[in-house]
This record gives C-alpha cells, sequence and structure tokens, in this order.
C-alpha cells in the first residue's frame, strides 16, 4: 500500500497542460503499468524510470505499480515525465515524504544511470505551471536560466536524480560533474540564432553566422534595394529580391533583422518558447529578443518547413521565424508545394499540424523575403546579357513563382551587381 502524487506538464505545440501524475503501489506480483494516453516514447520511460532509481541508491518496489496520468484526455509524448514519475514512486514506497511531491512541478528526462537529461520546452512547459498557479519547478540544470524567464516560480535545477530525492528527503546533497550532453540536436537547416553568431545549420548553406552588429550601413551601392530593405522593415511588407547570383540578396536579407524593431518582453517570451521546443536556445543566453532569421535551404522538406515530427511535435521555419525574418533564397527551387504550404501561415500568422493525437498550431508570424535569380543560369537582364537560356526555360522558371505566394509580396526589388566604381567611392 503506497501512493503519492506529483506534477509536470504536457506540450501541445506551443502551450503547456499541467499534468498530475500519480503512482499506487498495491500488494502483489511486481508489475509496472502506464495508464492516461502515454504514446511510445513515454511507454519507454518505465524502463528508463527503473533503472533511474536503482542506480540513484533507491530501491525499486517489488510491488503491483500504477503510474497514471491524469487529464487522460491529453496527449502526452516525450520523455519530461520521467523525473515525476520517478518521484512519484519514491513517494508511494515511502522513500521521499509524498507530501512535500504535490506542489511541485517537475521537468526532465533521466538517464539509465540517473542523470537528468535536458529535454525540449521547458519554457513553455514553466509559463504553463505558473500559470496554472504552481510556484515550484524542477528542471535540468542547464534549463534552469531558462525556466528562471518565468517571474514568480522559484527554479530548482538538479543534475541528477540522486540529488533531487537528496533535497526532497532533506538530506545532505551529493556533487555531481556537470552534464556533458549537448542540447538536443535541432533537425533545422539554415537557422541561425540571434546573437550568438552560431550556426545551427546542418547542410553546410556556406552562409555567414548572423550576428548582432550586421548593419546595412556594410552593404555598398545597392540604393534602391537598401531602400527596398528599409521600407519593408518598417510596414512590415514582405519582399521579393530579383538579381543575379553575387549581386548580395542574402546580405540584404540578413541584415533586415537589425533594423528590425526590437522584441518587446512578451514577444520574446514567444519567440523563445518556440526555440524552446524546437530545442535550440543557447544555454547561457536563453531568452531570444532580437527578431530571428530563418532561412531554410531550398531542399527543405514539408516537415522541415511547417513542423511536425515524433512525440513532441517540432516548430518548422516558419515558427522559428515568428516575429523575424523567413528568407527563401533560390526560391523557385523550393518544392511547389513546400511553397503551397506557407498560404496558411500568411493568411493566419499560424500553422496548424494535423497529428494521429490531435492537432498541434504554432505561432507563425513572420516577414518574408523571396530570393530569385532573373533566369535559370542567373545572367539573364532586360537590357541585353550573356544569357543563354532559352525563352521557353527562363518562361518556366518565373512561372514557379507566380500566384497566391507573389500576390502577397508588396515589395519588389531589382538587385543589380555592385560596379567596381562604387566599391571605389567608399574607399
Ligand atoms: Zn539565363
Amino acid at each position: 500500500m503506497g501512493f503519492a502524487r506529483t506534477c509536470s506538464v504536457a506540450l501541445v505545440g506551443v502551450e503547456g497542460v499541467v499534468v498530475e501524475v500519480q503512482a499506487d503501489l498495491e500488494p502483489g506480483v511486481a508489475a509496472f503499468t502506464l495508464v492516461g494516453l502515454p504514446d511510445k516514447s513515454l511507454t519507454e520511460s518505465r524502463d528508463r524510470v527503473r533503472a533511474a532509481v536503482v542506480n540513484s541508491g533507491g530501491e525499486w518496489p517489488q510491488k503491483k505499480l500504477t503510474v497514471g496520468l491524469s487529464p487522460a484526455s491529453v496527449p502526452k509524448g516525450g520523455s519530461g515525465f520521467d523525473l515525476a514519475v520517478a518521484c512519484a514512486v519514491l513517494g508511494a514506497s515511502e522513500r521521499i515524504d509524498p507530501r512535500v511531491l504535490c506542489d511541485i512541478v517537475m521537468i526532465g528526462e533521466l538517464g539509465l544511470d540517473g542523470r537528468v537529461r535536458p529535454v525540449r520546452g521547458v519554457l513553455p512547459a514553466v509559463l504553463a505551471a505558473a500559470d496554472a498557479g504552481y510556484e515550484q519547478v524542477v528542471v535540468p540544470e542547464c534549463a534552469a536560466a531558462e525556466a528562471s524567464l518565468v517571474p514568480g516560480i522559484s527554479v530548482l535545477g538538479v543534475r541528477s536524480l540522486r540529488q533531487l530525492i537528496a533535497v526532497l528527503a532533506d538530506e545532505p546533497v551529493p556533487e555531481e560533474d556537470p552534464d556533458q550532453h549537448g542540447r538536443p540536436d535541432p533537425l533545422l537547416a539554415g537557422l541561425r540564432m540571434p546573437g550568438t553568431g552560431a550556426s545551427t545549420g546542418m547542410h553546410g548553406m556556406g552562409a555567414t553566422p548572423y550576428e548582432q552588429g550586421h548593419d546595412l550601413a556594410d552593404v555598398v551601392g545597392q540604393l534602391s534595394a537598401r531602400a527596398g530593405v528599409e521600407v519593408a522593415a518598417a510596414g512590415g511588407h514582405h519582399l521579393f529580391l530579383q538579381g543575379p547570383p553575387g549581386a548580395g540578396k542574402t546580405m540584404l536579407a540578413e541584415r533586415l533583422p537589425a533594423i528590425l524593431p526590437r522584441l518587446s518582453r512578451g514577444e520574446s517570451l514567444e519567440v523563445t518558447a518556440v526555440h524552446s521546443v524546437a530545442g535550440l536556445l543557447p544555454p547561457g543566453k536563453p531568452l531570444v529578443d532580437v527578431a530571428p532569421y530563418c532561412a531554410p535551404h531550398h531542399s527543405a522538406t514539408m516537415q522541415a518547413l511547417v513542423g511536425g515530427g515524433q512525440g513532441v511535435a517540432r516548430p518548422g521555419a516558419v515558427s522559428l521565424a515568428h516575429r523575424g525574418v523567413l528568407f527563401l533564397d533560390e526560391t523557385p527551387e523550393f518544392g511547389s508545394r513546400v511553397l503551397d504550404a506557407l498560404r496558411q501561415p500568411l493568411e493566419s500568422g499560424h500553422v496548424v499540424i494535423a497529428r494521429s493525437a490531435g492537432v498541434v498550431r504554432f505561432p507563425a508570424r513572420f516577414l518574408m523575403v523571396l530570393a530569385a535569380n532573373p533566369c535559370p543560369c542567373g545572367r539573364f537582364s532586360e537590357r541585353g546579357s550573356a544569357c543563354e537560356c532559352p525563352p521557353s526555360a527562363i518562361r518556366r522558371y518565373q512561372a514557379r513563382l507566380s500566384g497566391p505566394l507573389l500576390d502577397r509580396v508588396d515589395l519588389r526589388v531589382e538587385v543589380d551587381q555592385v560596379t567596381r566604381s562604387q566599391l571605389t567611392v567608399r574607399m
């Protein structure tokens, strides 16, 4: 006989729902049942939690154990419930006083050795806990700074289950080496975290990391293109840059976030929550307070662009660009289905992803910058040029960008090659 309960948070998109985790021990054949709409990754939590408890010096109860997650109607996925499940079990077996567990929200994955591993989405989870009136959260130590962005909540960052047991049982807290594991790998190519100078792109797109200080003033010449970028930033207009390769389209787009207004506190938390669910926040400086810039490669899949994936759904490029800039270089090279998928966020400011366990909604209100060459070879010009593309190929190339997507673009700017004389004037 024994019963304990504690809390954790289920994420649906960037919305968190506080979930009660109950553990019940009855005499009988040793068994471990998990109930309450868990997905596959959560079912695996049984084995992780058992190993972690045993390897943290705890005793695994040799009784009939049932762990329930409620409300059962909320779909639950991912590994973030491990810590709460372990503590509920230890409460039911009276290793920890069940009374200290009731008012705490616990978020974290457990390694088999009992280390607490990072999970995605700590910020939205802690926001949900605070909204529901909880005042204490336990998170992986590397996510403590992120959790502390939420006002009015006390955050305990732990490195291992052993440490947490000691804190809750009011015993001396053992030392643990810092976690060597990094953040979960980002799925997306071409996202650069503002302000960190760190590129998380996976496909080696050859783009320079976005750094604060990238400034429009660095751009030589390009007067009309610069004016176009400024008007886009001031009025929130989508922009289409057309010009030959090497004319500076990427350089102009990269400088757009720097002239957008700084994010308000509320907007920062909104953007940070999306990047948290994507697992992309740098541990040291978790708050994203400048407009993000996301430049997916033209080979990006539908999932990379709009979001999805196993377990806790990941936001796609359109959401990682929320309140910032989405740059589609060589737009005609993107798949037509992928480009069509942009219509929903452009109209409504969010994306809805259908999944087996229900729908997930992510915010996606961004300033879109499209870029294209004038023709497949890039050398075509109205004023005569070295282009050798057949006219039909040029028409086909330009037609890929037609219709509903271009209808949303207010500004179309020709970007020309900078001439030698413009460069020398500057020097
Ligand atoms: Zn050509």
